[in-house]
């Protein structure tokens, strides 16, 4: 069958602070601020995106920083944990730097043998593991406050926590292109590329409690598909199999179709164009604040709703 489903696209969490937010995941981890506008359903939040220097769709981890909102559960039906990847010789300094910053992490573990990986949280909570390997070829990206050789690459994978995980992982396999890959205990994993950075790691987790959503915790998680017309030809296949999805809704850096998988994630299938240099140039990608057509005449009202944020990068050189 033909692949329409080509790995991660981009990951969208609910925060409590954008400047903490835009502090930690620049700062402190060094992605890219790739995008600066706002929540389109919801005009006086910010939609910050983080990703690698291009913009590229599996490096994407996107926020809505809802000031002050409450943190939410962590708990199954959703996903629980995001991965990012870097070299093998790079765990000392990030257990450094995690230190110097006064990030909270665990000690270091192995997973499925060749894994090396550290889980944190950010300042809402939300479950992040740096994972270090061999594997990934991909280069790594920095603003410069970390030396490139220990820069992250973008995602390894995510972990998703449902009640039983055959359903999900039918889904995966049947519908979106995924191949087994691995399982130990109740991790089962899945990836359409079986290299780093689509790796979809299911939890089975019936003892979990249920997830409740909160600063801290995932929204989404979107999957790519190359154009329009496999998204179409994607969404035709979920209808098939009884699934729910949205018509195609127009996110401006990407085209989307939401529906829920049967573990209760809301997951997305989102087109790699026209990316996000439809509305800026590269290099200037994430430096000023963009909105949607809709809502440009309403510019001066938003930009004085919305805190102001920025990176004093200086703080997070090493
Ligand atoms: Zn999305």
């Amino acid at each position: 069958m033909k692949k329409l489903i080509t790995g991660l696209h981009h990951i969208t969490a609910l925060a409590s602070d954008a400047q903490k937010n835009y502090d930690f995941y620049s700062g402190v981890l060094g992605l890219r601020m790739v995008k600066k506008t706002i929540n389109f359903d919801a005009p006086e939040v910010y939609h910050l995106y983080y990703g690698n220097e291009n913009g590229s769709p599996g490096t994407i981890m996107t926020f809505f920083p809802y000031s002050g909102i409450p943190r939410g559960r962590k708990g199954k039906g959703q996903l629980t944990v995001t991965s990012f990847s870097a070299t093998v010789d790079s765990m000392d300094y990030w257990i450094k730097r995690l230190d110097r910053f006064h990030i909270k992490h665990e000690a270091p573990q192995k997973r499925f043998d060749d894994e090396l990986l550290i889980y944190l949280e950010d300042n809402d909570g939300l479950g992040i593991e740096l994972v270090f390997n061999k594997r990934d070829t991909r280069k790594g990206f920095t603003y410069g406050n970390i030396p490139s050789e220990y820069a992250i690459k973008g995602f390894y994978g995510i972990t998703l926590a449902v009640e039983g995980y055959e359903k999900t992982a039918r889904l995966l396999t049947a519908q979106m292109d995924h191949e087994w890959i691995t399982e130990k205990g109740n991790r089962f994993r899945y990836s359409v590329s079986g290299k780093p950075g689509d790796y979809v790691d299911i939890l089975c987790s019936p003892d979990a409690m249920q997830a409740l959503p909160g600063a801290g915790t995932i929204h989404h998680v979107a999957f790519a598909t190359a154009n329009d017309t496999t998204q179409l030809e994607a969404r035709e296949r979920l209808l098939k199999a009884g699934f729910n999805p949205t018509h195609v809704i127009d996110r401006e850096y990407f085209h989307s179709v939401y529906f829920r998988e049967p573990g209760g994630i809301l997951f997305e299938i989102a087109t790699v164009p026209p990316g996000f240099t439809v509305d800026e140039e590269l290099v200037h990608l994430g430096q000023s604040l963009k909105l949607p057509p809709w809502e440009e005449p309403h510019r001066k009202s938003i930009e004085n709703k919305l805190p102001t944020i920025q990176l004093d990068l200086h703080k997070f050189i090493d």
